[in-house]
Formats: C-alpha cells, sequence, structure tokens
C-alpha cells in the first residue's frame, strides 16, 4: 500500500488560496481552493445534512439551489439511479429529516421523470408531513400535470382505510398544505365504503357522512350514508374535541388517539400525557421529554421516568425506530439546559433521563468495529463552522462534530483529539467527556480563520504517529500556507506512514479537501449513523 501512495509525492506547497498546480480544483466560498465533490456526494450530503439555516457562505436559499441543481444533473445523468439513491437514503433513515429526500423526488418528477418518481412516492414520502413537502416542490417547480396528479391519488389508494385515517388524523396539515386540498386536487378513486368515509370526513367533517346529492349540470350524483363505516380513529378524534380529560384518556387507550388530536386544554394534564406515553412512538417520546417534566410526569423515581429509561436503552427498538442521532443529540442538548429553544418553557431535568439521553446518542450509531489504528480527530471549530444548522436541527456544524468525534474517540482504543481554526485551539475532548459539556464548551469558542491541514502539519512537526487522520470539517478551508492534500504526503514523506484521510462534510456545500485521485483520502457525509462504521472500515483498510 505504502508504494502507491509514494506514486503521488509532490510535496512542494501551494497555500489554500492558490490551486495546486495539475490538480482540478475549485474556489470554495471563502476565498481559497478546495477540490469538488461529484454531483452523486451532493446529492447524497444534501439528502443527510440538508440546506436548512444555511451556512456561514450561503443563504439557505442559495444552497438549497445549488443543491437542486445538482439533483437536476444526477437525474439527467442517470435518472433510475438517482431515483433509487433516493429511496434508498430516505428508507434507511440515513437522514435526520425526510423533507430533502421528498424534495429530491419532486425535483425528479419535474425533470420529466414522472412515471418512476410517482412509483417510488409511497416509499419516499412515508406521512402527510413527506406528501406536503414533495407537493410543495412540486408546486415550485413544475406545477401539476396529469401524471402527477394520478401519482398522487395512488398514494391514498394504496393504503387501508385505518392507515387512512391515521395519516389525516395525525399529519393534518403542513407547509400550506392540507389532505383536503391534496384530495380535491387528485381526486382518488374508491368503491370502499370506509376510504370513501376517509375522504369525505377530509373535506367536510363528520356532517358530510351522511347521504348526498350533488349536481353537476343537468344529472345529479347521489352518495349513500357512510357515517357508519367511518373508521374509529376519526370518530375517537371527533369524539375528543368536547371530552373531559376520563373519556380523553379512554379515547388514548382504547382508540389509539395521539398526541396531535388531543384537544390543547387537556396537555397540561399528566394523566394525560402518563396514557399517551404508553403508545407513544419513540420519536415522539423524545421530542416530548421537557413537555413531560414540565407537566411533572417525568421526575426522579417516578413509574414514567422508568419507562421511558427503558424505552432509550432498547438498542434494538432504537435502531428499528430509525431515530436519528442528531434528533438525540438534539434533544440531549436541550433537554439539559432546561429551557426550551423558543417559548417561556423551563423545567428541572431528571439526572438519569439526561444519563439516558446519552448512552442512547451512541447507541444510535450500531455497533462500530473498531480500526484500531492511531486516530488522529481534527476537529474545525473555525468561525464558519459556528453558522448554519445541520439536518434540520438549530445545531451548527461546530456542534455535530464535536458530538461525531466523541464517538469515533469512544470507539477507536488509540486515539487524539484535536481543535483547530488557523491555528490549534485547546480544547479538551476525552471519550469519557460529557457529550453536553463538549457541545457546551465548543459552542462558546471564539471565531477564528480555517486551515484544514493543521492536524497533517500538527502531526509532522511532532513526530506523532497516525494512521488514520479524520477531518471534521465543511472544507470551507483558505488560511494555510499548504494544502491539506499536500501537508498529507508531506506527513507521509516525513513519517514513513502509509496515513490514510478522511474527510467528514458537515455541511451540505460543494467542497471537499481530500484529493479524490487519492485512494487514501476518502470524503463521508459526517452526520450520518452509518458514518463511523464507514470510517473505521476506510480506516482498517476495507476499501
Ligand atoms: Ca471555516
Amino acid at each position: 500500500m505504502a508504494l502507491k501512495f509514494l506514486k503521488h509525492f509532490n510535496t512542494r506547497a501551494t497555500p489554500q488560496t492558490e490551486p495546486i498546480p495539475g490538480k482540478t480544483m475549485t474556489p470554495n466560498s471563502a476565498g481559497g481552493y478546495s477540490f469538488a465533490v461529484d454531483d452523486w456526494t451532493r446529492l447524497e450530503r444534501f439528502m443527510i445534512l440538508g440546506s436548512e439555516g444555511g451556512s456561514y457562505y450561503a443563504t439557505e436559499r442559495a444552497l438549497t439551489l445549488e443543491n437542486a441543481k445538482a439533483v437536476v444533473r444526477c437525474v439527467e445523468a442517470d435518472a433510475p439511479r438517482a431515483i433509487r439513491t433516493i429511496v434508498e437514503i430516505s428508507e434507511s433513515g440515513r437522514a435526520p429529516r425526510n423533507e430533502p429526500a421528498a424534495m429530491a423526488l419532486a425535483i425528479a418528477a419535474g425533470t420529466g421523470h414522472v412515471a418512476a418518481a410517482s412509483e417510488a412516492l409511497p416509499r419516499v414520502c412515508r406521512t402527510g408531513t413527506h406528501l406536503f413537502a414533495f407537493a410543495e416542490t412540486v408546486q415550485n417547480v413544475r406545477g401539476w400535470g396529469r401524471g402527477l396528479r394520478r401519482g398522487v391519488a395512488a398514494w391514498y389508494e394504496g393504503k387501508t382505510p385505518d392507515a387512512l385515517a391515521y395519516q389525516v388524523a395525525k399529519y393534518q396539515s403542513r407547509e400550506g398544505w392540507s389532505h383536503r386540498d391534496l384530495l380535491r386536487l387528485t381526486h382518488p378513486k374508491t368503491s370502499d365504503p370506509a376510504r370513501q368515509a376517509v375522504y369525505r370526513w377530509v373535506v367536510g367533517g363528520v356532517e358530510a357522512l351522511g347521504p348526498r346529492e350533488v349536481k353537476r349540470g343537468e344529472a345529479a350524483a347521489t352518495y349513500p350514508d357512510v357515517s357508519t363505516h367511518l373508521p374509529r380513529l376519526l370518530a375517537a378524534m371527533d369524539e375528543a374535541r368536547t371530552a373531559d380529560r376520563d373519556v380523553v384518556i379512554r379515547l388514548i387507550r382504547d382508540d389509539g388517539l395521539p398526541r396531535e388530536c388531543v384537544p390543547t386544554n387537556h396537555l397540561n394534564d399528566p394523566a394525560v400525557w402518563e396514557a399517551l406515553l404508553g403508545k407513544m412512538p419513540l420519536m415522539a417520546m423524545v421530542r416530548n421529554l421537557a413537555k413531560m417534566t414540565t407537566v411533572g410526569l417525568l421526575k426522579p423515581g417516578s413509574e414514567a421516568s422508568r419507562t421511558v429509561r427503558d424505552r432509550l436503552a432498547d438498542g434494538d427498538s432504537l435502531r428499528k425506530s430509525r431515530l436519528h442521532p442528531l434528533a438525540i443529540l438534539l434533544a440531549s442538548a436541550v433537554y439539559s439546559t432546561g429551557r426550551g429553544l423558543k417559548g417561556k418553557l423551563t423545567w428541572e431535568p431528571v439526572a438519569t433521563i439526561k444519563d439516558a439521553l446519552e448512552d442512547a446518542f451512541y447507541k444510535a450509531f450500531g455497533n462500530v468495529v473498531p480500526a484500531g489504528k492511531r486516530t488522529l480527530i481534527g476537529l474545525d471549530v473555525s468561525g464558519s463552522m459556528a453558522c448554519g444548522q445541520v439536518g434540520g436541527t438549530p445545531l451548527t456544524p461546530r456542534e455535530a462534530a464535536a458530538a461525531l468525534a466523541l464517538v469515533t474517540a469512544r470507539v477507536e482504543p488509540e486515539y487524539h483529539v484535536m481543535a483547530f481554526q488557523d491555528r490549534f485551539v485547546p480544547l479538551d475532548v476525552s471519550a469519557r467527556s460529557r457529550l453536553t459539556d463538549v457541545l457546551a464548551r465548543t459552542a462558546s469558542l471564539p471565531f477564528g480563520g480555517t486551515d484544514c491541514a493543521l492536524p497533517m502539519r500538527h502531526a509532522t512537526e511532532r513526530g506523532l504517529k497516525v494512521d488514520t487522520f479524520i477531518v471534521l470539517t465543511d472544507s470551507e478551508t483558505w488560511a494555510g500556507p499548504i494544502h491539506p492534500s499536500q501537508a498529507l504526503r508531506e506527513y507521509r514523506e516525513k513519517s514513513g506512514l502509509p496515513a490514510r484521510l478522511i474527510v467528514a462534510g458537515l455541511v451540505s456545500n460543494g467542497f471537499s479537501v481530500a484529493d479524490p485521485q487519492d485512494a487514501g483520502m476518502l470524503d463521508v457525509v459526517g452526520f450520518d449513523a452509518s458514518a463511523p462504521d464507514l470510517m473505521a472500515g476506510f480506516s482498517r483498510g476495507d476499501f
């Protein structure tokens, strides 16, 4: 392996404000030069990291537009592969939010692949919320043709009446779209009275379930009474509107009334939350920990606290629920502070639940097999990493990178974490550090320029033995006298070690500091549940 790297030796230093001679590099948004990632990598980054909140250098709108163009280029290059990639990433749960996948699918439909996109629709848009994100993008990109209307109608027709009832009850409207809008636009057909009851309930409520006669010009169509066919959940939802707490609790327990359908005047009642907790999906449970603590259901020693801890400790169901590590990281960061992101909500965090959240964060990555290599983790904490949001959460790339560094630190027996900007930044991080402490310390670091070559130069200058460098960054590097890829080659030459470099991207821009022509450098999407395992595999030399 070492010989292979020797061929690439080019130790002449090029400042990062200039491209390396003989290499195809593109100017990055910070005024330096980086390697361009290909459109497929960009598609993957967009679906996993999103472009919400933008970045330090680009607004959300500009980033989304750039990403949308990359999606179009993928679809034009190979539409089946593009749609397959969208479906795979969406179904695997690798992304914290599914909206970018729904958007990408709508872009594929808008690029002329209506039939294939319609076929993938139920697999990518698994809830009403995803369907609304799809509809909104369709509206913005291309507008509605007959084929796409049919595709959305098939989404409704493909669900059982009970499954459909759950969707229309729980996800009533989002992004300016409602099921009523979509039913009116797409006219799904049915002869099943239960399904017809759902459609009529969506459009006109319980009053629309009786026998009806609709005049169309001279002719009149008659519709039978379907009120006895209405799925139980929708009837329960209607009953809950005026019910007292005991009835509401019975409807939750017996008919599975979800939190979204409980009238708000009952949502400060611990007994109502206790009933909800019984059937609450894991994702909803994590999102509502603060609320359940505020109303007094979760407190030290309570039965409900134990239920929450047990469910968070169950690695199998964690993975089955596809609860994303970022969602847990966010819940952990917010819950520990005892104060909501917006609004006036405050609570006294339960210590054992804080611990359970921290453990669940690491468990969500599955069992990562250590590479057993001497690993130097370089954490980019420059100013740009403190701006923007990762994966639709309020977490900055800097915080997300710090958390990801802890995951690798916990897996690898021989690791060293260093933080850098355009110089070394002291940041005491070890595998035993508390996640929330590291997040807090990282968040409060001052701004600085970026030199992504520093981890390699640091190792060269100090004579450190490193098999694998992992640099967590947005790749907007500019401040160094030598490019990161050159610094890696210099390190290999001085140390005699065939060191590898993994660049974990935390922002869905089009840049990387890894040289795509060097087989010892790899780009990965940083915040992805499968990233640590992938990085360990590359570090070990599996590929
Ligand atoms: Ca930077």
